[in-house]
């Protein structure tokens, strides 16, 4: 048997998820979606998504599950998703083959997303016994004035293919430690790595008698997200996509003044100065460049280089992406996968054609490559611009970088801020006055801006999130979990007058 069966079978996944309710997983009774490996084009298996009605109970579920969770106290809750990580630590090899298999990402990097995951679990034990709020001066006597934070109901997660695991543990283990049950609408092109975590999570909760309605998952296309985006039992909703999806999701929950947390595309930019150690930057931007196909966010999609270190620089990153190998993602001995689909693949040739017709020079110009165990393979390109085009503004999901000159630091951060998305960015410098400058407020205006480290590969301790078009939400770690809760003002009158603000006299 072979290492993908092996995994499918250790997740309990049967070759075709057609209905039925396994443990706490819902499935639908509606249309088929197919899964897909990029890796060799073969069908893993077919998830059912949810019809309307399906849906609408769905959420009721998760509802009448908020009325039990909200009053389960805080560390208890923590207590779940504490057995949660344990569980994943369990299935951290085989949920990180599919996600590999299913996604098309390196196996290193699958493994890595489910590591995301059981971190995030640790993170949201913790905060369990946190979730602090303030106690302010009053300015009236024997009064208290303090802040609390309550669970805010059940909060709807929209995910994007190319995190199929991680990005629904940044939202769902805060969201749950915070007392929200979710409701988890997974791409439609990775249906199955949602229903092993679906899996995993629900026998945890049998285990400890806890609702169903906690964690519901509702496959689906597009359509399912329309549902949640519309939906006032969901008072927030979490989404992560194309800025196009961000765009059309946040208009609807806003047109219900209902709250949402966007992390949408990004075009992120790393700057090499003079000062720079060349060699720790090219490890950084060919990993931040390549790394899962560049189909991450946060991937490094724009290279500014000084006009001194320009020509060297280059002949070093050209010389080094020759090293790199394209293959089957499972193969350990692998640095690129394929990408997500034929539609992908297309985007990124028409990419190339624009980039030729916007006075961009390849210097290694890629291509779909032949003889490979599926279409979906592509060569890495690198191009010359000469100055910020149409092309360059946008967010191409594809092993595409740009490289541009600059002679001064102002004008080498105007080029980084020039682009409508605020993701990422970085610069690669050992001049402190650089580095400050460069994440100063006249600095990067990106939601993530590094110091001698590449644009792609946070920590979950910090928030993570972008600026402008990529939609300014946060998630994972510090203060993120604020956005799951509602914020409660208090004022107790602890004396036997009744002093009013402001001095305010009001007599009878
Ligand atoms: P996508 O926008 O095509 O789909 C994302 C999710 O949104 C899917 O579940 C999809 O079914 C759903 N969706 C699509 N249209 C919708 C609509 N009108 N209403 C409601 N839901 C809808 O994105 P993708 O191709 O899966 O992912 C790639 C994109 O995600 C890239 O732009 C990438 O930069 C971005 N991304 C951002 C972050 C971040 O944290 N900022 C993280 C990962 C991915």
């Amino acid at each position: 048997m072979d290492k993908v069966q092996s995994a499918l079978q250790t997740l309990g996944l049967t070759p075709s998820e057609k209905g039925g309710s396994l443990g706490a997983s819902f499935f639908g009774s509606g249309e088929v979606i197919e899964s897909f490996s990029p890796a060799d084009g073969r069908s893993i298996g077919g998830v059912q998504a949810v019809t309307r009605q399906e849906y609408l109970r769905i959420v009721s579920s998760a509802q009448e599950a908020f009325r039990y969770w909200r009053k389960v106290p805080a560390p208890q809750r923590g207590e779940i998703v504490r057995q949660i990580g344990l569980a994943l630590r369990k299935y951290k090899e085989p949920l990180g083959i599919l996600v590999s298999y299913e996604m098309g990402k390196i196996y290193q990097e699958g493994l890595g997303e489910v590591q995301e995951m059981i971190d995030m679990a640790d993170f949201a034990v913790g905060l369990s016994r946190q979730l602090y709020g303030l106690t302010i001066a009053s300015e009236r006597p024997n009064h208290r004035l303090m802040e609390q934070w309550h669970p805010l109901g059940p909060v709807g997660i929209i995910t994007s293919f190319n995190f199929p695991v991680a990005v629904y543990a940044w939202n769902a283990f805060v969201a749950a430690v915070c007392g929200d049950p979710v409701v988890w609408k997974p791409s439609e092109k990775t249906p199955l790595c949602a229903v092993a975590v679906q899996k995993i999570i629900g026998d945890v909760l049998k285990e400890n008698n806890v609702p169903e309605g906690v964690f519901t998952l509702a496959v689906g296309g597009r359509e399912v997200g329309e549902w949640i985006s519309e939906d006032p039992r969901l008072p927030l909703v979490s989404a992560t996509g194309s800025i196009r999806m961000g765009r059309i999701v946040g208009q609807k929950v806003a047109a219900r003044l209902g709250r949402t947390i966007l992390e949408l595309g990004g075009n992120n930019a790393a700057i090499v100065t003079p000062h720079a150690n060349q060699d720790l930057a090219l490890r950084a931007i060919i990993f931040g460049a390549v790394g899962t196909a560049g189909q991450r966010c946060t991937t490094t999609r724009r290279l500014i280089l000084h006009a001194d270190i320009y020509e060297e620089f280059l002949e070093k990153l050209l010389k080094a992406y020759q090293q790199l190998r394209i293959g089957h993602p499972l193969d350990e001995t692998v640095h690129i996968g394929p990408l997500i689909d034929e539609q992908a693949v297309q985007v990124y040739l028409r990419a190339l054609d624009t980039v030729r017709e916007q006075k961009g020079r390849f210097l290694l110009e890629g291509g779909r490559m032949a003889d490979m165990p599926s279409p979906y393979y592509v060569s890495p390109s690198i191009a010359e611009m000469p100055e910020q085009m149409p092309i360059t503004c946008e967010e191409t999901f594809a092993p595409l970088l740009y490289v541009m000159k600059y002679h001064d630091l102002e004008e080498a951060i105007e080029l980084n801020n020039a682009v409508p998305q605020g993701l990422s960015s970085a610069i690669f410098s050992d001049n402190f006055q650089e580095c400050e400058y460069f994440i100063s407020p006249e600095g990067s205006d990106c939601g993530l801006a590094n110091v001698n480290a590449g644009t792609s590969g946070a920590e979950i301790g910090g928030a993570f999130g972008g600026e402008k078009d990529t939609g300014g939400g946060r998630e994972a770690g510090s203060d993120s979990w604020k956005a799951y809760m509602r914020r409660q003002t208090n004022t107790i009158n602890y004396g036997k007058d009744l002093p009013l603000a402001q001095g305010i006299k009001f007599d009878f």
